[in-house]
């Protein structure tokens, strides 16, 4: 069968793939159809956690799918009620809603701030402000959130109530909030696809201030940066800060579908029956295999991500062709002197899958890369940037 030519065919022309077809793989450690081995520094787009295959995630779903693959949300389930209070007592958040994806976690978090808005101040105050160069989401609603011009192309008009200020311009921030009726703000701490441009730490406690004040809902979007990611369990604790809602998705089952919008003191029950829902969210394999991740996001574990963290910073930064290392944690971007696109072609054909970011090579590997793997990475990325 001719993969490429008959994917060509009948898929729907979204996705500019590169001539790679990957077959199966363990770990951090992929093949291609013809055993071709890639080191994968990309995780599906910090998406397989504790990479592919891996024992104890198979484990879980493997013997979820044999209990019971999905049951409506009107019934309970163990999965989720575990993975609900594992998430809360890791962030802090008090109640959890559960959906399918980044942008379906993003849209559940817009309508818990709208909802306590409307209640709080009334129907008028349904503004949400984000961040100049963010990223929520593909839905009209998260397209309308996310803050660059060229994801919006010919789909207007977007949903109406947003506003996107510059990052780090608290100023601006001050002044949006006093002359719009807002009911939230919703930001990255550190923005992903933008660029890996982690926030400035004074920035993010004075928005955080400021919704305080202001009886604002502050959203974090956690989709990329949470779930150990940032070398903390949620990027926003490396900031001190405590939000009233978190989404996340990405790597939070480690490879299955499935978005979690956490509702803090503030916001806890804001949905009342019937507010909000999801058929498949919830789901008890995507739960299994969620709470098989959490689970091991521990401090250790966590130490573990910000040694190799700055063992990767330590390398890059200075080096030949690298002109800026940016993110946090193994949320990393390179600035390279080279057209990014053009080291991530190298790499690829040196054994090494990467990604990009704007103008950046961005790297987001498993949480557990193993040392030897990750040193040999970037020793090719390396060599690639020169
Ligand atoms: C990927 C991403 C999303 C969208 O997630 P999907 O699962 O693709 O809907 C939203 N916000 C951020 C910060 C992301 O990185």
């Amino acid at each position: 069968m001719d993969i490429f030519s008959i994917d060509n065919q009948y898929i729907a022309s979204t996705y500019k793939r590169f001539p790679v077809a990957i077959d199966h793989g363990k770990g951090s450690e992929v093949y291609d159809i013809d055993g071709k081995r890639y080191i994968d520094m990309g995780s599906g787009i910090g998406v397989t956690a504790f990479g592919i295959a891996d024992d104890v995630w198979q484990k879980a779903v493997i013997e979820q799918i044999g209990k019971v693959q999905h049951m409506s949300n009107l019934y309970y389930t163990e999965p989720c009620a575990k993975l609900a209070e594992s998430l809360c007592k890791k962030s802090g958040m008090k109640k959890v809603f559960f959906g399918n994806s980044g942008a379906e976690a993003n849209e559940g978090a817009i309508k818990a701030a709208r909802k306590y808005a409307a209640e709080k101040k009334g129907a008028d105050y349904y503004t949400i402000i984000t961040l100049e160069n963010s990223f929520h989401g593909r839905t009209l609603t998260t397209l309308a959130a996310t803050g660059q011009d060229h994801f919006h192309g010919l789909f207007q008009p977007l949903t109406p109530g947003f506003m996107h200020v510059p990052a780090n311009d608290l100023d601006a921030m001050k002044k949006a909030v006093a002359e719009n009726k807002i009911a939230g703000i919703m930001m990255e701490v550190i923005q992903g696809e933008g660029g890996v441009k982690a926030l400035d730490a004074d920035f993010v406690k004075g928005v955080a201030e400021l919704c305080k004040e202001q009886d604002i809902v502050l959203v974090i979007d956690e989709v990329q940066s949470g779930n150990g990611r940032s070398g903390r369990m949620y990027a926003y604790q490396n900031y001190d800060i405590l939000p009233d809602v978190v989404s996340t998705a990405k790597g939070l089952a480690g490879g299955l579908p499935i978005g979690a919008v956490m509702l803090g003191e503030k916001v806890k029950d804001i949905f009342s029956y019937g507010d909000h829902g999801s058929t498949f969210g919830g789901n008890p394999v995507a739960c299994a295999a969620a709470n098989s991740i959490v689970d091991r996001i521990d401090e250790a574990l966590l130490a573990e991500v910000r040694e190799k963290s700055a063992y990767i910073f330590e390398t890059f930064d200075g080096a030949q062709g690298i002109e800026a290392v940016s993110g946090m944690g193994l949320m990393v971007g390179l600035k390279t002197v080279k057209p990014a696109g053009d080291v991530l072609a190298e790499c690829m054909k040196n054994g090494v899958l990467c990604l990009t970011a704007k103008d950046k090579l961005r790297l987001l590997p498993a949480l557990n890369i193993p040392m030897p793997v990750l040193k040999e990475a970037v020793e090719i990325i390396k060599a690639a940037c020169r």
